[in-house]
């Protein structure tokens, strides 16, 4: 812990789970540095301010109806999100910036998501930089939008999916971000905002390290003249209790089952926070996972099976047959998970924040993206990294149990965990004395007080 600087910090983090988690680890690295650290969130997903009482948090409604709370279309409920929050959000800054009983507020950190934290900022005159939560790589090609577009590859035509996106190689077509939604003008909208936010902003912060993403974070810092920061992986800094910002209970009895299983064998399946699955392709999983013949720790949110509320679908006696080689939970505490010394492969959607989760820990993973990043993340891991596989020839359970069947037994996957081992030295490596991510970090701090309003 580094001596108090006085002065104070404002994060102001999107209530997704993807997003509040690096936020948080974000805020916790921030303190350690000596930062004051003050935290906005919205009655839309609220934080337990009780289980981090070294962080100040203030409350502010985000004034949803029920019906846009439960919008399944993720991008109208970030629009609901934009339009309904910003008032709330400042009302509570011009508070919070007026409490001299409090140490001064040098600078707001904010998700690009939000639209409207700039011009907030701007009227207080609070210099603003922010958390990018997704790779260096996505940044870089959302950038590059306007050029993908006037070369057609945006919008998607199904003609073209397997085209290479020769700019991006070895991107396809298909692996381009995208967010499916009932108005498509929508996602390109938001792509474009998160463009000129970032340009907007003193610098921004991402959650990734220079020996992952070198070439990424070139461009980057080549295109937007402002301050980059790569001081991640955001985890590693932190003890991962004072960090925890779950939005579901997780589930801990899943490592005393890990306890019971044999090292590096487990198949752990989890689809992250937002994916939801058709019941052809969950019962799929399902035999896929059982006929694979090894034990498996699968995630199933309740709610992500359309047409059921957990488990209902699957084949009755399913679990039973399995002789205890699965277990099925609803929450996971995942970084724990992926460090158990049973855990042999990582079946993902490639959120970035599992990518990255998954890469720290030396675990090969099966890629199954589902919208946004995840396929652009998932491609980098099976053909830049080469630290996967993609299941190419669609998801059906012959085509699981090949590719447990690579990542656990043959040469394939040795030399995968073999890549990774490596990655994952440098991610730890990254970390220490003036060596890259430990560096950013440095330059963060100075950058922050050379703010000073
Ligand atoms: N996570 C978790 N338990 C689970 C599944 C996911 O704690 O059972 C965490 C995971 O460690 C990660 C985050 O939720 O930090 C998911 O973020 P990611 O970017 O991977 O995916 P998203 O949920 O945004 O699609």
């Amino acid at each position: 812990m580094e001596q108090r600087k006085g002065r104070r910090l404002i994060l102001f983090p999107l209530p997704l789970q993807g997003h509040m988690n690096p936020m948080l680890e974000l805020a916790n690295i921030l303190y350690f540095k000596g930062f004051s650290i003050t935290i906005i969130h919205t009655n839309f997903k609220c934080l337990n301010p009780s289980s981090h009482p070294h962080i100040t948090f203030h409350l502010i409604s985000a004034n949803l109806s029920e019906s846009e709370a439960a919008e399944k279309d993720l991008l109208l409920l970030l629009s609901h999100l934009n339009k309904k929050c910003c008032e709330p959000f400042r009302k509570c800054l011009a508070t919070l910036v007026s409490d001299v009983s409090k140490e001064p507020v040098v600078c707001l950190i904010t998700d690009p998501v939000y639209d409207f934290t700039q011009s907030v900022a701007e009227s207080f005159k609070i210099p603003r930089i922010l958390l990018r939560t997704g790779s260096a790589s996505f940044t870089a090609i959302i950038s590059a939008f306007p050029v993908l577009q006037e070369k057609g590859y945006i919008p998607k035509q199904d003609s073209r999916l397997e085209e290479l996106v020769t700019e991006f190689s070895p991107l396809r077509v298909k692996d381009l971000p995208m967010i499916n939604s009932s108005d498509p003008e929508r996602f390109l909208k938001l792509i474009s905002n998160l463009t000129s936010e970032t340009k907007a902003s003193q610098g921004f912060i991402v959650n990734t390290f220079e020996d992952l993403e070198q070439h990424a974070l070139a461009t980057l810092r080549k295109e937007f003249h402002i301050p980059v920061f790569p001081i991640g992986p955001f985890h590693k800094r932190v003890p991962a209790t004072t960090s925890a910002s779950t939005l579901s209970s997780q589930d801990w009895s899943c490592i005393s089952w890990l306890n019971t299983q044999a090292v590096k064998s487990v198949i752990y399946v989890s689809f992250g926070s937002i994916a939801t699955l058709d019941e052809a392709l969950f019962l799929e999983i399902a035999w896929g996972l059982a006929n694979s013949k090894q034990p498996f720790l699968w995630v199933v949110r309740p709610g992500s099976v359309h047409g059921s509320n957990w488990l209902e679908l699957l084949p009755h006696g399913y679990l039973e047959s399995l002789d205890g080689g699965g277990h099925i939970i609803k929450w996971a505490p995942q970084k724990e998970v992926l460090a158990h010394q049973a855990v042999g492969v990582f079946w993902t959607h490639n959120g970035w924040n599992s990518t990255l989760e998954s890469i720290c820990e030396g675990i090969p993973m099966i890629c199954m993206p589902c919208s946004a990043d995840q396929m652009l993340n998932a491609r980098y891991v099976s053909d830049v990294w080469e630290i996967g596989l993609q299941l190419d020839n669609g998801i059906e359970r012959g085509e699981i149990v090949r590719a447990i069947k690579i990542l656990m037994m043959e040469k394939k996957g040795e030399q995968m965990r073999n890549r990774l081992s490596k990655l994952k030295d440098k991610a730890n490596l990254c970390l220490r004395q003036d060596i890259s991510s430990y560096q950013s970090l440095k330059d963060l701090v100075n950058h922050i007080l050379s703010l000073e309003i």
